[in-house]
């Protein structure tokens, strides 16, 4: 099939490449994001690659459809940039990577933790400057402490048995138990969550219940000097809140690698420019907060992994054989 390959960087081609060998489909590797203006540029293609920034509204579907594409493949195992319903009414058939490597995330996640906990960026810039004072670079132990996981999938349950490694209790939240990661860890109430944990990771997928799960409602009912880890996505999290928690030193370390107004930052490079986000801008002056731009996937393994399966999509769905992992309204998110 003849592919046209959305937010392509360098990465993208080399390991598209390699995983193509056993298929040979036709891969145009365009750079720009999928946006209303250049979905034009997928004419002429039977199927779109797109990545978790690009634009998967209604009208740009649409305008996918008219030119011609009869399939989406979602390099990503989040859909929540996806209108699901616009999809199945257009007769536009959607795949995505449901699972490519949930360690890849959860390590993340932990590299997160470690990093705040034990000041290893600032730790970092302090011993290039010959500055070996200890002032300021006080951790904790996480052994003893309480670790809350907000979604308790593929991810969460991984997560949780890293944490239970370093000898934390763990507590999940979930409105869907399972049995399965009873074995790592404990289920308990939101609320219960909130209020007893030193570390909160939330492993849940943006849904319109999730939106601003943590809101200032909630920071409120956390634990004072609360540790908020977020790999999962922006949007779960109110970011004005957490700056207020984090002014109030109700919120003792905030580690993102998603935020909510990320497209118009992340996955470029823009150190010759002047950051037009304030909200964002005002984060990175805390000396108690960390962001990554959402690397969590980006591990050899992972992303390997997307190319293999993104392109056995596409085969399954030009030949009707093999597994065909689809997205439709009636899974949900
Ligand atoms: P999963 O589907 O295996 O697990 C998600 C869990 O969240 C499920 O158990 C679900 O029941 C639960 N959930 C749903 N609604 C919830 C709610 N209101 N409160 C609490 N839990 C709720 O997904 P996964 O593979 O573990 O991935 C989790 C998330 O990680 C994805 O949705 C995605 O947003 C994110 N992710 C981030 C990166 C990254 O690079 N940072 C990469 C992959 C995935």
């Amino acid at each position: 099939m003849k592919i046209a390959m959305f937010s392509t960087k360098s990465y993208d081609k080399t390991t598209f490449e390699r995983a193509n060998r056993a298929h040979g489909h036709e891969i145009t590797y365009l750079e720009p994001r999928l946006l209303p203006a250049t979905a034009p540029l997928a004419a002429g293609h039977d199927a779109v690659c797109a990545f978790v920034n690009d634009d998967l509204s209604a009208a740009v579907l649409r305008s996918l459809k008219e030119h011609g594409v009869e399939l989406l493949a979602l390099r990503s195992a989040g859909f929540n940039h996806l209108d699901v319903e616009a999809a199945d009414e257009l007769g536009l058939t959607v795949a995505r990577v449901p699972a490519y490597s949930p360690h890849a995330v959860a390590e993340h996640a932990v590299a997160l933790i470690l990093g705040l906990n034990r000041k290893v960026f600032r730790a970092y810039n302090r011993v290039r400057d010959g500055n070996f004072s200890l002032e300021g670079l006080l951790g904790f132990d996480l052994h003893g402490r309480t670790v809350g996981v907000v979604g308790t999938g593929r991810i969460g349950q991984i997560f949780a048995g890293i944490m239970r490694g370093f000898g934390c209790e763990v507590l999940g939240y979930d409105p869907y138990p399972d049995p399965d990661a009873e074995r790592v860890l404990s289920y308990v109430s939101l609320d219960e969550l909130f209020a007893r944990s030193h570390v909160i990771s939330l492993h849940c997928p943006l849904t319109p219940e999730t939106h601003d799960l943590i809101d200032a409602e909630a920071v409120g009912r956390m634990r004072d000097g609360v540790m908020l880890i977020n790999t999962s996505r922006g949007r779960l999290v109110d970011t004005t809140a957490v700056i207020d928690g984090l002014k109030s030193g109700r919120i003792g370390h905030l580690g993102l690698d998603v935020y909510e107004e990320e497209e118009a930052l992340f996955f470029q490079d823009l150190s010759g420019q002047v950051i037009q986000d304030d909200v964002f801008s005002r984060l990175l002056t805390f000396p108690n907060v960390l962001v990554t731009g959402h690397q969590g996937f980006f591990t050899q393994e992972a992303v390997t992994n997307i190319a293999e399966t993104t392109l056995a999509n596409v085969t399954a769905f030009a030949s009707g054989e093999g597994e065909l992992h689809r997205v439709t309204a009636a899974k949900g998110g």
